[in-house]
């Protein structure tokens, strides 16, 4: 962990219900269609399915979130978007290994990193079909709202021109039961 920084976790387990609260698809590919990345990766909308049918298997949901906060006698060698890039790929790294022995389906937090140049660009398939994951944000979920409603996670909105002095990132494990979530939880980090 870079010294500069502090990154504090929040956990919780709730049925999916509750996150389809903060389902309005139309709404959040409205705000995807001002990303560059609208229609350029496979983990970005438009995508062909919905998130009901993807995530019709599960019942409940493990949310993960972290918040990363800049210390505040930082030196400010690393900026806040560098190190929050570190740790969202790391946060995707530890879901897809888990999704990859475990019946479960992962979000991670913001758009596929996995290649250097997506393929959906060439309009060739994805290089990593089992590997790649979309995100709560890229299926149609208010992910602000998830996290703090539901993980509760006090956003910071930085005045115009300002770097922000914290950023969260937000994944999920979605499995059958509870239970399973619950063993997972214990075991988390
Ligand atoms: S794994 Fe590669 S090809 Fe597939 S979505 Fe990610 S960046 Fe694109």
């Amino acid at each position: 962990m870079h010294q500069d920084f502090k990154i504090i976790h929040f956990t919780k387990i709730v049925h999916k219900d509750a996150i389809f609260k903060f389902y309005e698809p139309i709404r959040v590919e409205g705000y995807c269609k001002l990303c560059p990345n609208y229609n350029k990766l496979w983990s970005c909308p438009p995508h062909g399915f919905n998130a009901d049918t993807y995530l019709e298997s599960y019942d409940y949901v493990l949310l993960v979130g972290e918040k990363i906060v800049r210390k505040d006698k930082s030196q400010a060698e690393t900026s806040m978007n560098t190190h929050f890039q570190e740790v969202r790929r790391q946060l995707g790294d530890q879901l897809i290994k888990l999704s990859e022995s475990n019946d479960v389906e992962v979000l991670i937090a913001g758009n596929c990193y996995l290649c250097e140049d997506c393929l959906r660009i060439e309009g060739k398939s994805c290089r990593y079909e089992n590997r790649m994951k979309y995100s709560l944000e890229s299926i149609g979920f208010l992910v602000g709202d998830i996290a703090s409603e539901l993980l509760g996670i006090e956003l910071e909105w930085p005045e115009s021109g300002k770097e922000a002095t914290s950023l969260m990132t937000v994944g999920a494990i979605f499995a059958k039961d509870d239970i399973q979530l619950k063993s997972m939880l214990d075991q988390w980090r």
